[in-house]
């Protein structure tokens, strides 16, 4: 088991975010609200431009609000970070590419020092092989594939424990028998740790297999139309994607992003199947 840590909630209170650019502002978030409770796992699901990433990147403290706050415990975004509370992955790698494997996973602990407070419960070896590239811990980003890549990425964030864990469509580049097996491992490793998780993703089946609620966003401006909690019980199991309550499921998330009528949400099982 990981150390066990107090873990925060993430609390977003009536969030707006605009973005000025070129004479034009463009309303990216408006009034959103959100609350995930300690070490829940939430998931962000939208179209295209319906401020996925700017809600995130709010949480990260990488941009400020327009209006509205944002807390991570009972700290701003800002105290979090400073605390190496936080742990991001982005759609990317952004891996830093002159460094092997086992050295850009320990980043974050050169950047924070290595006799910082908040240690890292969980070897560089150990964090190398729950994500599969045992072996390749002498690499260098170029000799890896887009998906090993991105596994480095995620053992980089997990290396400082986070309490809170943003994920950005981290799967995304991922083959669907890779990113199945990365969500089991990402599930267990945040069940093990407590950290608090939320993860966007364009996909409906993984945003209600990894969950326990799903928010659905509507664009422009985006806004939460519906929050879809997801009764499965823990751990999560492939099989439980035949489930009637994981169909039910992916017709209410339908329902949210496509609205009742448009949203066939009278769909079979194999229909709701085929749009996962
Ligand atoms: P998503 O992640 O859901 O695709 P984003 O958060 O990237 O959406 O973007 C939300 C909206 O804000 C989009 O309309 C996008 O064009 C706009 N936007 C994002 N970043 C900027 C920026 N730096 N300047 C101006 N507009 C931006």
């Amino acid at each position: 088991m990981l150390d066990p840590r107090v873990s925060r909630d993430i609390r977003v209170q009536d969030v707006t975010m605009v973005y000025h650019s070129h004479g034009d502002s463009v309303i990216a978030l408006e009034r959103v609200n959100m609350h995930v409770p300690t070490g829940q796992f939430a998931s962000i699901i939208g179209p295209s431009g319906c401020g996925k990433s700017t809600l995130l990147r709010l949480i990260a403290d990488i941009l400020q609000p327009h209006s509205g706050q944002v807390t991570l415990g009972s700290d701003t975004p800002r105290a979090a970070r400073h605390d190496h509370a936080l742990g991001f992955v982005f759609q990317s790698p952004t891996l830093l590419p002159w460094r092997t494997v086992r050295q850009n996973v320990e980043l974050p602990l050169d950047v924070a020092g290595r006799d910082s407070t908040r240690r890292s419960a969980r070897s560089t070896d150990e964090l190398i092989e729950l994500v599969g590239l045992k072996g390749f811990e002498k690499a260098l980003p170029h000799q890896l594939s887009g998906g090993m890549q991105q596994r480095v990425a995620i053992a980089r964030a997990l290396v400082l424990t986070p309490d809170v864990l943003l994920l950005d469509e981290p799967f995304g580049a991922l083959d669907e028998i890779t990113r199945q097996r990365m969500n089991i491992e990402m599930l267990r490793i945040w069940a093990e740790s407590g950290t608090t998780a939320l993860l966007v993703t364009h996909s409906i089946g993984e945003a209600i297999f990894m969950s326990d609620q799903v928010y659905v966003m509507s664009a422009r401006p985006g806004r939460i139309v519906s929050v879809v909690d997801v009764p499965l019980p823990r751990p999560r199991t492939l099989d439980m994607m035949r489930s009637h309550v994981f169909f039910d499921c992916v017709n209410r998330v339908r329902d949210g992003l496509f609205g009742k009528e448009e949203s066939t949400s009278a769909m079979s099982r194999p229909q709701a199947a085929e749009a996962y």
